[in-house]
């Protein structure tokens, strides 16, 4: 079974669903495709007002939204709130300026007149994971449909619930049939959608394994992909750093979503002097989190998304500590019903210890200790990842400076606010290719075609 909906929570299957038949995928890819005919030729304007209304009932039904995800991937219910309400930003931000970023360009040539346009590519085929159920979705419906796109998805198997609700929002926004299809399909369906002629494009947000196997496929079959894979952040403290600033970012980097987030800050890097003043408030403020029902809006610790997740962070702590890392707090699961992680820093990981690579997804921090500023950019840049990553520093221009010369993404200073539809998202290395948001997130599915008006001779 691939589709079902569990309670992380207590245990308890909620629905299970069934993989569409090949006859019924068939009739969606080509109700996509017929749907982008039509769609690919209505004004800004048209497509506007459909994301602009899907944009405001997900407002008005942000709680009802928010309960679905909280029962299947265990997020708590305000966290869940606001990413219900962050994808109704993101939807209504592209329904209002999708024209302006995609408006034609003016060129210079010597000779003549020219510009660049913009139009769309056609059926996009769009993998999500459950980390952030809606979010996910808002950050690829709101661009792509705006540009004149069409969209298949397919979310993880975990979150069922969330993908159909998201794609009946859309319906009752006024998308006509195939605008935005949720396909509920197996990983083998998945590659014969990426080999499918009448795709064009393919995005992808998941782990470096998925993306391989699915980037590999667009490659061989010539199609551009844009790629939002797994991240190790760094989360480096400076000698200058407001001490009580950075630890409240760190508790917040490591533990929002449980840890579950692919820009979480994972390996702290804190200069010599600051290292043990951070290193005992960290742990302070960790252990003092509390588990509980992620309904309950007092709860200050979730449970991971589903047993198998809790399982495998599990593995991947001991077989840090079998290489040689010790455990400062926590390590093991929450001995209570539920797929409940306990808190978790590790100290002396070294870089022989296959965790040092890893990227741990849930709430296990890697704690280092370096000597000063070089010695920590060094560290943080000794990933095979390269997402996103923050510096804490009172001397601003000191941090500029620093975030320069760390190989991610993305960098914060000060903050790890990592996420506005404004700012592009993405990363480097193994964390994958192209932009998601902002102007550029909306450059990624079109076609950007050069017209050239010239009245001169052709050469003898
Ligand atoms: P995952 O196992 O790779 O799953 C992500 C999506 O890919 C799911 O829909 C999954 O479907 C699908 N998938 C996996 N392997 C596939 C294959 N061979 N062919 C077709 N589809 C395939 O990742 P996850 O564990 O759910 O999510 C966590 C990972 O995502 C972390 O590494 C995290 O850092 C990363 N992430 C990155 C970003 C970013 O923006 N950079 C954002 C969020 C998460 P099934 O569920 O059916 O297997």
């Amino acid at each position: 079974m691939t589709y079902a909906s569990v309670n992380p929570y207590d245990g308890k299957t909620l629905k299970t669903f069934k993989e569409l038949t090949d006859q019924e995928f068939e009739a969606k890819i080509a109700a996509a495709q017929a749907c982008f005919e039509t769609w690919r030729h209505k004004p800004y304007a048209a497509r506007a007002i459909i994301v602009a209304r899907a944009a405001a009932l997900l407002h008005e039904k942000a709680d009802e939204f928010a309960r679905i995800m909280t029962l299947e991937m265990g997020k708590r219910i305000g966290e869940a709130r606001g990413e219900v309400e962050f994808s109704s930003r993101i939807l209504a931000y592209y329904a209002k300026n999708a024209e302006h970023f995609l408006a034609p360009k003016k060129l210079n040539p010597t000779v003549g007149e020219a510009h660049m346009e913009s139009s769309p590519m056609g059926v996009i085929f769009c993998v999500e994971p459950w980390n952030f159920p809606y979010y996910q979705l808002a950050r690829v419906a709101g661009p792509h449909l705006m540009a004149g796109n069409v969209l298949l998805v397919k979310h993880a198997g975990i979150v069922p619930q969330c993908a159909i609700a998201f794609e009946k929002l859309l319906t009752e926004a006024g998308a006509p049939a195939g605008l935005y299809t949720n396909l509920l399909i197996s990983h083998e369906q998945s590659n014969r959608v990426v080999d499918d002629r009448r795709i064009k494009g393919i995005a992808l947000t998941g782990s470096v394994a998925a993306g391989k196997s699915i980037a590999g496929r667009a490659g061989l079959n010539v199609k551009i992909s844009s790629m939002e894979l797994g991240g190790s952040d760094a989360f480096i403290v400076l000698e200058d750093a407001d001490l009580d600033h950075a630890v409240k970012w760190a508790v917040w980097g490591r533990m929002y979503n449980t840890g579950q987030t692919c820009c979480a800050a994972k390996r702290f890097i804190v200069v010599e002097p600051l290292a043990d003043k951070f290193l005992d408030k960290f742990r302070t403020a960790l252990a003092a989190l509390k588990p509980g029902d992620p309904m309950d809006e007092k709860t200050t610790l979730g449970p991971l998304s589903s047993e198998p997740a809790l399982l495998q962070l599990v593995e991947q702590v001991n077989g840090a500590v079998s290489h040689g890392a010790k455990v400062l707090l926590g390590g093991k699961r929450i001995d209570r019903p539920g797929s409940f992680m306990e808190p978790t820093i590790l100290t002396d990981v070294k870089p022989d210890n296959p965790a040092f690579r890893d990227e741990f997804f849930g709430p296990v921090a890697m704690f280092f200790r370096v000597k000063d500023e070089d010695a920590a950019v060094a560290l943080a840049n000794d990933s095979d990842f390269g997402l996103g990553g923050s510096v804490y520093t009172k001397d601003i221009a000191r941090g500029k400076r620093l975030a320069s010369r760390v190989d991610t993404g993305m960098m914060f200073i000060n903050n790890i606010d990592w996420s506005d539809a404004e700012l592009p998202f993405g990363g480097i290395k193994d964390s994958g290719y192209g932009r998601e948001l902002g102007d550029m997130g909306i450059q990624e599915f079109v076609n950007k075609k050069l017209v050239r008006v010239a009245s001169m001779q052709a050469p003898a």
